[in-house]
């Protein structure tokens, strides 16, 4: 039987503890950055055990920032993953850098140490890495990477608010890294993003976040402060407000209950899915914890009579949204024009492109919800095999 009711791909989970944090706020003076976004800040900054937290409206924001730290312009160049979101790649156009793309490993669709060694040049600025859908990348090997090759390494931690390398939380490290906080992911503000590092990069982005004036508002209109600032840097806007960060700061003290309940419904998938026929979860490794930001499968196509596409359209009939994460990004026509890339230039990124989806994940589902995704996944493989 399908489900009379459409189950959303991920909505976010806020409680009336996120509604009366917001009007608090709303009661008080401060509804930019002030004393809650210091609070986030710190609250953040404990839990993950970052040497240092700069609450930010965008994880983009954030990689923008990064790219200026480590002075991306023209003759300089980025390594990063085609398996993205286009932001990864777009804040290395916006400072004139050079994208340059390592492809991924076909089974986590993580981007390949090994792939990344091949583009390493004289002109390598940065090597970015995804934690795709939660997994953290293999730091180890591209930190090594990065040292011998003198340079610095930005984690878009986007997806991964609370996965582990070891016992160590992602952005812990002495990279920066940015988390996203964006509607849809596994911890949200609405809008909103942290970057973690070095303190001194940080507060350095700290300034460049706020018009590049030497004092925030908080600074100067709070009782004891003064008006008087200077600009050493033509900055940026890309404060987070203490609206955004009091729904942070509720959603940071739910957390493990956030987290466990992404656990429930990925153990529902876990059992009914292990040695599937017609599709493969990514895969996982021990060492590393996932946070669980999303579930993606990839379809094996020659089992089955339908294609990814129609294989989606046959969720969306029983009621179930999907996704796909993500067109890869020398895929888009602005990098495939700029830099010449066919789809096969990256041949593992285009193939996982072609088969992958990704299942409904989110703190909102219950398992009953889980059990009606597998029904529906179940159902279409044996209408559709071959
Ligand atoms: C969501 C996302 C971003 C951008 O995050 P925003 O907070 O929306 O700017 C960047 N990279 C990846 C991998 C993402 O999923």
């Amino acid at each position: 039987m399908a489900r009379s009711e459409f189950l959303p791909f991920s909505p976010p989970s806020l409680s009336e503890l996120e509604i009366e944090a917001v009007a608090n706020v709303l009661r008080t003076d401060w509804l930019s950055s002030g004393p809650k976004t210091r609070e986030f800040e710190q609250t953040f900054k404990t839990m993950t055990g970052a040497h240092a937290a700069l609450a930010l409206n965008s994880a983009t924001a954030g990689l923008h920032l990064a790219m200026v730290l480590h002075k991306i312009g023209p003759d300089t160049e980025v390594i990063t993953t085609p398996m993205t979101f286009c932001a990864t790649a777009n804040v290395v156009e916006h400072e004139r850098g050079h994208v340059v793309l390592a492809d991924i490993d076909p089974e986590t669709l993580l981007i390949d140490p090994k792939e990344i060694e091949k583009h390493i040049t004289k002109k390598t600025k940065i090597i970015m890495p995804v934690h795709y859908a939660g997994h953290p990348a293999d730091m180890n090997a591209i930190n090594a990477l990065a040292k011998s090759a003198g340079a610095a390494v930005v984690e878009d931690a986007a997806h991964c608010m609370g996965s582990k390398v070891g016992d160590r939380w992602i952005g812990a490290g002495d990279n920066l890294a940015l988390f996203s906080f964006y509607a849809n992911k596994n911890l949200t503000t609405g809008e909103g993003g942290m970057m973690t590092g070095p303190e001194a990069l940080v507060e350095e982005a700290r300034t460049l976040a706020l018009h590049g004036m030497s004092k925030g508002a908080y600074n100067r209109f709070a009782k004891g402060g003064t008006w008087k600032y200077d600009v050493p840097h033509p900055g940026y806007k890309y404060n987070l407000t203490d609206i955004a960060s009091a729904i942070g700061l509720v959603q940071l003290s739910r957390w493990e209950e956030l987290f466990a309940r992404r656990l429930k419904i990925v153990d529902v998938y876990e059992k009914a899915f292990a040695g599937h026929k017609h599709f493969v979860p990514l895969k996982t490794r021990t060492g590393f914890q996932t946070c669980r930001h999303l579930y993606v499968i990839q379809l094996n196509l020659d089992t089955l009579k339908i294609d990814r596409d129609q294989f989606i359209e046959q969720m969306t009939e029983r009621n179930i949204g999907t996704s796909v994460h993500y067109r890869p990004v020398h895929m888009n026509s602005y990098y495939a024009k700029k830099y010449g890339w066919t789809p096969e230039s990256f041949p593992k990124a285009a193939r996982a492109f072609e088969r992958m989806l990704s299942l409904p994940l989110s703190s909102r589902m219950t398992v009953e919800d889980a059990s009606d995704v597998v029904d529906a996944v179940e159902d279409i493989c044996a209408k559709f095999k071959r």
